[in-house]
């Protein structure tokens, strides 16, 4: 088969792809430069929709088609624009097998490309419970979620199975999400999760507290400190029985599993240098082989603001890293440099009519503020104390003003008055620091 080369080739069309894309598009791209090759048969949209509007039970909230949604302001970035810019979008085609030293991607119709300059934006997948040998988990009727397949499946299990009983297998934000909007579209939700409270990476148990409570309100029942340990099913071998290590058994017409994400290394494995689980770039997102970058969650990159290198699977981080990449690779054949990538971990997620946002650091000691379950909608948060600086804060409810205002103080990370002033103060520490 004849070889096809690309001046920049993306490798995965998600979240980083498309911001990369974009980045190049802005800078400046002559038609037939680049091409992003991806697993996916649509263009790159914004993951986070998938667990939130995307699934609501008014179709029209869904996004549209294979539309992208790439950027603030909602800008639509359609397989049309790719056309304009003349770049290549080469859908649902996975690159199986790189070769840095020649160059080459091969993908699974054995169709060969060759680079100038690869950025590896693969992202993460689903860590399955099979991986775990849990006896059942491969009944139909278990579905997981990335990618806008699981959840055009998920939509059709939710029409099928209206009104029925749905088990989330797993508390933290994927879970929580999807426990949500399953109860708007009127299925019966319990959750179960090993931990002692939800999102236990993140949430203090006193800020956990609140969602639970929050979630039991709106009808879901919440099973912790046990898994899901096995699954019975029907004679089409359909998934009607969770059944869970502490003995107890769930009925179930939908389960639905978030227990985990890793990234996907697989093409390159073995030919880039690894670190905490991804691939170790510098702050310009190259690898160690020349001409191969790695943006996204498959990054392991430096955080300059901590002194530390980390591996970050949030969105915003997918965005920023794609873009400083694009910024980097432009500028280097321009014999420029820009700044170092100076991240700031955010992090937000939202369901039911809560929004919350994290920057920062959770770590050291933690103040929770504002607690107060009487008022219709909820706004409190809390700070991280390490070596008497605040380094992360949390906020629920909060406008885009308090939100840049916590993300401020994070970044800025000023010491932190008494536990006592800090709790008397809560918002409006973070406010006065404006
Ligand atoms: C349901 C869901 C909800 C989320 N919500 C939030 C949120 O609220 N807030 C937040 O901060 N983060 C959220 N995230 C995390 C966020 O979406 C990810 O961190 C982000 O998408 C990572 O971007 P990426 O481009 O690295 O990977 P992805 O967006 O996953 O894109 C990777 C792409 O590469 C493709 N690919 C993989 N392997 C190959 C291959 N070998 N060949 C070709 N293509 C390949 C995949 O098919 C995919 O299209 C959510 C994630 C999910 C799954």
């Amino acid at each position: 088969m004849a070889e096809k080369y690309y001046k920049y080739v993306i490798v995965g069309g998600g979240v980083a792809g498309g911001y990369a894309a974009r980045e190049f598009a802005n800078l400046g791209l002559e038609p037939g430069e680049l091409a992003i090759i991806s697993k996916e048969a649509v263009a790159p949209y914004e993951r986070p929709a998938l667990s939130k509007a995307y699934l609501f039970p008014e179709g029209a909230a869904r996004l549209p088609g294979f539309h992208v949604c790439v950027g603030s302001g909602g800008e639509r970035l359609l397989p049309e624009w790719y056309t304009e810019k003349g770049i290549d979008l080469i859908l649902d085609t996975e690159v199986v097998k790189a070769d840095v030293a020649s160059k080459t991607l091969t993908t699974t119709s054995g169709s060969v490309y060759k680079y100038g300059t690869a950025i590896v934006a693969t992202g993460s997948t689903f860590i399955k419970l099979s991986d775990f040998g849990v006896p059942g988990a491969d009944a139909h009727g278990i579905h997981y979620l990335r990618e806008i397949k699981e959840a055009d499946a998920l939509i059709e299990a939710i029409k099928t199975k209206k009104e029925g009983v749905a088990v989330v297998v797993g508390g933290g934000y994927i879970g929580l999400e999807l426990a949500a909007v399953l109860v708007l579209n009127k299925l019966k939700v319990t959750m179960v999760y090993p931990e002692p409270w939800c999102m236990p990476r993140l949430f203090t148990t006193d800020i956990a507290s609140f969602y639970e409570g929050y979630y039991q309100a709106k009808g879901v029942t919440i099973v912790k400190g046990t898994v899901a340990s096995g699954f019975e099913t029907d004679e089409h071998g359909h998934v009607k029985v969770v059944k869970l290590k502490d003995g107890r058994e769930l009925p179930a017409d939908i389960v639905v599993v978030g227990v985990g994400a890793r990234p996907v290394l697989a093409p390159f494995k073995g030919q880039l240098v690894e670190e905490k689980g991804g691939f170790k770039v510098d702050s310009f997102f190259k690898t160690n082989v020349p001409d191969v970058y790695a943006v996204g969650d498959v990054a392991t990159f430096p955080l300059k603001l901590y002194g530390d290198i980390r591996r970050v699977e949030h969105v915003d981080h997918s965005r920023k890293s794609a873009i400083q990449a694009v910024q980097a690779i432009k500028a280097a054949e321009a014999g420029n440099t820009i700044p170092e990538y100076d991240y700031l971990p955010f992090f937000y997620s939202r369901s039911f009519d809560l929004s919350w946002q994290f920057y920062g650091d959770n770590v050291g000691d933690d103040v929770v503020f504002g607690r107060d379950n009487s008022t219709p909608k909820p706004k409190f948060g809390s700070y991280w104390i390490k070596d008497g600086k605040i380094v992360g804060a949390f906020l629920e409810g909060g406008s885009p003003e308090e939100n840049k205002a916590i993300a401020k103080v994070a970044r800025e990370q000023p010491a932190a008055p008494s536990k006592e002033t800090l709790l008397a103060e809560g918002l409006d520490f973070a406010l006065k620091n404006q």
